[in-house]
Parts: C-alpha cells; sequence; structure tokens
C-alpha cells in the first residue's frame, strides 16, 4: 500500500537555490528506505517536506492520502503527532531525566501519567534503555543519547519514522547498535523508516532500498541497494 506520495515535486529556496526537482517516488507502509546523495543534494530538503518543515514549490508530497504542503500552519502539529523524527544532534532537554525526555511529548498532548508511563516505558524497553530511566543525558553515552531520542519519536506509536543522519556523530560500533535499534522497530512494529545519510558501511551492510538524489534529481532507487551503485556519490 502506498503510504508515501511525492509527485512530480520542486523545492526552489526564495534565495534562488533549486534543491528538488521533478522527484516524484513512493515509499510502501512498512518499508525501510535510505536517502543518500552528496553534500547538498536536496536530503534533508526531502525529509523536511515530509514533516512540512518545508512545503515544496510545485507538485505534491502526501503521506497516508494527506497532501502535507496543503496543509495549514496550524494543523501542522497533527502530522507531526503521527510522525516521528530523529535528528544527528540530539536535542535532548538537559534538565529532564530520561524518563521525563520520553514522557514530555506525551504530557504536552494532554495524555495523563497513568497512560503515559505504560508508552514510556515500552518505548524504552524496544532501545534497551529500561534500567536508565532516571538518568540524566549528561550520565549517557552518545549512543544512548541517542537511543532515548529514538524512545522519544516512537512514544506515541508513529506510522512513520523520519530520521536525518541519526549516527552522524557516533561511532562505527554504535552506529551499528543504533541500526539494530531501528531495524528492530522497523520489523517488530512495522514502522516506515525513511532515513537521510552519508554513512556507506551502514548502507551496505543494511541491503535496504536506496534512494539516491544528485542536484536534487532522484538519480537511483534499488531494492537491497548498495551505496557504491553510483559513481557520483
Ligand atoms: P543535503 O541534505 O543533501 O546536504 P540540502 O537539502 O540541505 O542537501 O540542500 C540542498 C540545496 O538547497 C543546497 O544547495 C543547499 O545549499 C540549499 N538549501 C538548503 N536549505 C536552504 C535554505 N533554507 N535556503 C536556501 N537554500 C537552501
Amino acid at each position: 500500500m502506498k503510504f508515501i506520495e511525492v509527485n512530480n515535486c520542486y523545492k526552489v529556496y526564495k534565495n534562488g537555490v533549486s534543491a528538488i526537482a521533478d522527484l516524484s517516488l513512493n515509499i510502501n507502509k512498512g518499508e525501510f528506505v535510505f536517502v543518500i546523495g552528496a553534500s547538498g543534494s536536496g536530503k534533508s530538503t526531502l525529509i523536511k517536506m515530509l514533516y512540512r518543515e518545508e512545503k515544496p514549490t510545485k507538485g505534491t508530497v502526501s503521506i497516508g492520502g494527506v497532501n502535507v504542503g496543503k496543509l495549514r500552519n496550524r494543523t501542522v502539529f497533527k502530522l507531526r503527532r503521527k510522525l516521528g523524527i530523529v535528528f544527528q544532534d540530539f536535542k535532548l532537554l538537559p534538565k529532564l531525566t530520561v524518563y521525563e525526555n520520553v514522557a514530555f511529548a506525551l504530557e504536552c498532548i494532554g495524555l495523563k501519567s497513568k497512560e503515559i508511563r505504560p508508552k514510556v516505558i515500552k518505548a524504552l524497553e524496544q532501545v534497551g534503555l529500561k534500567d536508565k530511566l532516571r538518568s540524566f543525558p549528561n550520565e549517557l553515552s552518545g549512543g544512548e543519547q541517542q537511543r532515548v531520542c529514538i524512545a522519544r519519536a516512537i512514544v506515541n506509536d508513529p506510522k512513520l519514522l523520519i530520521c536525518d543522519e541519526p549516527t552522524g556523530n557516533l561511532d562505527p560500533k554504535t552506529s551499528k547498535e543504533i541500526m539494530q535499534v531501528l531495524e528492530d522497530i522497523n520489523k517488530e512494529l512495522g514502522t516506515t523508516i525513511v532515513m537521510a545519510t552519508h554513512d556507506k558501511e551502514i548502507v551496505n551492510r543494511m541491503k535496504k532500498r536506496v534512494i539516491v538524489l544528485d542536484s536534487g534529481v532522484l538519480l537511483e532507487d534499488h531494492e537491497k541497494g548498495r551505496y557504491k551503485a553510483s559513481e557520483t556519490v
């Protein structure tokens, strides 16, 4: 079933830079997709259009049948509630514990603590951090902090998890562990994952679908792709 549909999409920034040009692609529910390409090839722009940080200049981006470019600003929060987003830099709140960081988003949408607790525990279990719930971010390793971010992103059972260079600040061993966490989420929870990355090792090892962007244009789209499929990457 088509879940994400990008149709003849263009993004031209205000300064005239064309970041995405005539991009069309579909992603099915439950897929795990890497978006790769040289720096400046449009990966982040594509990702930002998925969570409506940016709108297409022309064409459409739809998620679950909703044209996200057409959402009014005051309804964007409804889209964001259905998505989980993980960034390269952890963006955890330093004065809150692991538990509180994960619970925070659920408190913001008005859930009661009784409803919040089992969800937070389940999310922390999923990422293998249940025994650290009282720790503060500065007491955790980089990999553990990223696990907290992933727990925070999945705590509300999103259908789509968007990751922008989630291993960008991590060493190879830790990156491998984080990828295992993401693969488990994809397999066990059926969450669709779209991940922008530069990490060649990861892409080659995971053998997932690989979408290659080059100057905003779709260069390649391979099932079980490799990083080095294209000379331009
Ligand atoms: P990547 O994530 O692959 O590095 P980006 O999507 O960040 O690529 O950038 C694609 C192109 O759009 C680049 O030329 C970049 O300089 C430009 N760009 C990105 N964000 C903006 C912005 N907010 N305003 C103007 N140009 C931008």
